[in-house]
């Protein structure tokens, strides 16, 4: 008989302090369960082991969805933590969403952004459909506004370039239309998130 193994029921599975799982019916009962393709698989491994390392005893952190929309990972949680353990869960999911921009959905290679019949795709050549996209004029690739740590905590945002091969974020310079008068970034520079 053929044994069907689902990674993302293993990853659940894996990390129940952060998943919660309901033990008879862990894909439907868990909003964590990932909507996403194969390809992404290993760089969730890396976060979920990145975040449960992060934990102390007394945090408490719930995974509420993991999918993809619009060729970007959306990994979305909700947590009572220290401040050490939220700046370092920050920034193993920010990690993990830049991950995802950069590697095939299909596979797991290296990819890029493609566009077949007006939907966006993260792809490698191999699985590539449609047309690749190209990068507006004056802006580069793998630039993200991310939440800043000093001294292990959070404080405030700033513009990373996230580097596919050492899996980290280097400081970079704004663009000019992230940025007030003052050079600080803007807050609806920044999609959809608090920030302290
Ligand atoms: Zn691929």
């Amino acid at each position: 008989m053929r044994v069907v193994t689902d990674w993302r029921l293993d990853l659940i599975r894996a990390h129940p302090n952060l998943f919660h799982p309901a033990r008879r019916a862990p894909e439907t009962a868990c909003g964590g369960y990932p909507k996403c393709g194969d390809g992404w698989c290993e760089l969730l491994n890396s976060a979920c082991a990145r975040i449960g390392a992060a934990l102390e005893k007394s945090d408490t952190f719930n995974v509420l969805y993991i999918g993809e929309k619009l060729a970007k990972l959306h990994f979305c949680w909700r947590g009572n933590l220290s401040a050490e353990a939220e700046a370092k869960i920050a920034d193993a999911v920010a990690r993990a969403e830049a991950r995802a921009q950069v590697t095939c959905e299909e596979c797991g290679e290296e990819g890029r952004l493609y566009c077949s019949a007006g939907v966006p795709l993260t792809r490698c050549v191999v699985h590539a459909r449609g047309q690749p996209v190209q990068v507006t004029p004056g802006r580069e690739e793998n630039v993200h506004i991310v939440r800043r740590v000093v001294a292990g905590k959070l404080r405030g945002i700033c513009c990373r370039r996230y580097n596919r091969e050492t899996d980290t974020f280097v400081d970079v310079p704004p663009y000019a239309h992230w940025v007030d008068l003052h050079g600080e970034i803007l807050p609806s520079s920044f999609e959809g998130y608090e920030y302290g």
